[in-house]
């Protein structure tokens, strides 16, 4: 048995890339940069008015002007020339036309006869109510650094840019093998003995949230030959990952058959709680973890051990949500290994404090659901209350 350490340490030397794609600016949302991206325009790309009104030229002591033309946003103008006694009458977005500089937003001006506004405000400040060419950013301008996740804004911002592709990571493709003569699919009627595998559907919620892609996964009865098969049909994906069937009971089968197809075992079993049968390594190239089948134990290994590989390979910072907060109640639970429990954060009166769940067993989704962090203690410690604890804050939706 190693250390939660030390099984960390060894999943990071493994070295596993999935190169980068392009794609649609459109189809972007939440997907990786890979590279700087440069606007391919100006923004806006013309001088455009910014209010209701009327453009005119660099003349600022005007007080009558003549109404030459009109422009609607989208349109432009054919007349080649405002002179410094004329008006256009133009909208927000209104691309101006050629030589004004500034528009008399329309409750400053007074309508006369035979088309004449008054500007009944004698200040003209040049420029005012113009967006002018480029303000927003130029073209050739860095707009999105690489390793950014591009939200709704950044997808604006690309199109605004005339950047109809960029270069983002490719998505890890991972494969999910739930195993057990127990489980059934969600849509499948229960019978006496079965039970849903609840995991399975986590784990895909779980690596779509962690930028992968689920491209297969799949209940496989307690079976060695069938679990072999299985294996070798996951080695399409990027990532392998087993839940169930990895400790030492006799229909515990996944580590022999992963032994029998080649495997190169990094390690079997940690000083963890829950996880403890937790199995690492490598299969034709492709990591495999396999994580135990209660899915307290499978939610938890994923948290620690394969969100921040999936993170890692994307080249993206390790945004553990750490923190230390105030034990709110006693914890019984002392263990000779870490034990991650399930815990929920709140804060008061600005202090950071975290109630321990009642019922920490690895089989409890509703204490799962319940609980919105882990509590890490370390091995042989014993806590209670008010004393400090660190805490591991579930990512958003996880
Ligand atoms: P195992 O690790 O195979 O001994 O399974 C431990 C417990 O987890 C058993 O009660 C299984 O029925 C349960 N279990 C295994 N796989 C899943 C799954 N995918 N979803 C929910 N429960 C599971
Ligand atoms: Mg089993």
């Amino acid at each position: 048995m190693i250390s939660v350490k030390k099984a960390l340490s060894i999943i990071e030397k493994v070295k596993y890339s999935v190169g980068t794609e392009y794609i649609a600016s459109n189809k972007a949302l939440g997907r990786i940069v890979s590279e700087n991206v440069l606007s391919k325009t100006d923004n806006p790309p013309f001088n455009m008015s910014a209010m209701d009104g009327y453009a005119v030229c660099n003349k600022p002591h005007n007080k009558v002007y003549k109404v030459v033309g009109e422009i609607f946003a989208g349109h432009s103008m054919s007349k080649k020339k405002i002179l410094k006694n004329e008006a256009v009458r133009v909208y927000t977005g209104s691309k101006l036309p050629q030589g004004t500089t500034t528009v008399i937003i329309q409750e400053k001006t007074k309508v006369l006869d035979n088309n004449f506004i008054l500007h009944t405000n004698n200040s003209l400040k040049i420029g005012e109510y113009v967006r002018k060419k480029g303000l927003d950013f130029k073209k050739n301008k860095t707009i999105i650094k690489s390793g950014k996740i591009l939200n709704a804004r950044d997808i604006a911002l690309l199109i605004s840019a005339n950047c109809k592709n960029i270069k983002v990571f490719k998505k890890p493709k991972v494969s999910i093998l739930s195993t057990g003569d127990e489980l059934i699919f969600s849509e499948k009627i229960k019978k006496d003995s079965n039970i849903f595998a609840s995991s399975l559907y986590m784990l895909e919620a779980l690596i779509h949230l962690s930028f992968s892609e689920c491209i297969h996964k799949t209940i496989v009865k307690d079976n060695k030959n069938k679990i072999k098969k299985a294996l070798r049909e996951a080695i399409k994906s990027d990532i392998i990952i087993t839940t169930g069937g990895v400790s030492v009971g006799k229909k515990d089968l996944i580590r022999s058959s992963l032994i029998e197809l080649g495997f190169e075992e990094k390690f079997w079993k940690i000083t963890m709680r829950p996880g403890k049968p937790l199995l690492f390594g490598i299969l034709k190239s492709k990591p495999v973890f396999s994580l135990p089948g209660n899915p307290v134990s499978t939610y938890v290994c994923f948290l620690i051990f394969i969100f921040p590989f999936l993170i890692k390979i994307l080249n993206l910072k390790n945004n553990y949500y750490k923190k230390i907060a105030k034990l709110a109640n006693n914890t019984k639970l002392a263990s000779k290994r870490e034990s991650y429990l399930r815990g929920f954060f709140y804060k008061q009166n600005n202090e950071n404090f975290v109630k321990c769940l009642s019922n920490q067993d690895s089989s409890l989704l509703n204490m799962l659901a319940t609980s919105n962090c882990l509590i890490k203690i370390p091995s042989n410690k014993k806590y209670s209350k008010n004393m400090f604890v660190e805490i591991i804050l579930f990512p958003p939706l996880f």
